[in-house]
């Protein structure tokens, strides 16, 4: 039986869950969206959705997150499920 492969890029497209990518310099602390279907375009939608999977798979693309706005190299992954609000939404 095949579990329910909830990290891969596809997932995140079809779940509309959202990824940022958020700055680890302290006083910088800038996020900003990483696409996904730009990501999907570049790593296919099997592609784990994996923070760390992702920094390889970039790399394998000569690619590198960099913040915009302080040019630090450190960043780190949010996801955002698209299912959690923290309340309920009328349908
Ligand atoms: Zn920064």
């Amino acid at each position: 039986m095949k579990p329910l492969d909830a990290s891969n890029l596809g997932y995140m497209l079809d779940n509309g869950d959202q990824l940022f990518v958020v700055c680890n310099n302290g006083v910088c602390s800038h996020g900003a969206e990483l696409i996904v279907p730009w990501l999907i375009d570049l790593l296919g939608r099997d592609h784990s959705s994996l923070a760390v999977d992702i920094i390889a798979g970039l790399k394998k693309h000569r690619k590198r997150l960099r913040c915009a706005r302080c040019g630090n190299y450190d960043v780190g992954f949010q996801r955002i499920h698209a299912g959690y609000t923290g309340h309920r939404t009328e349908d």
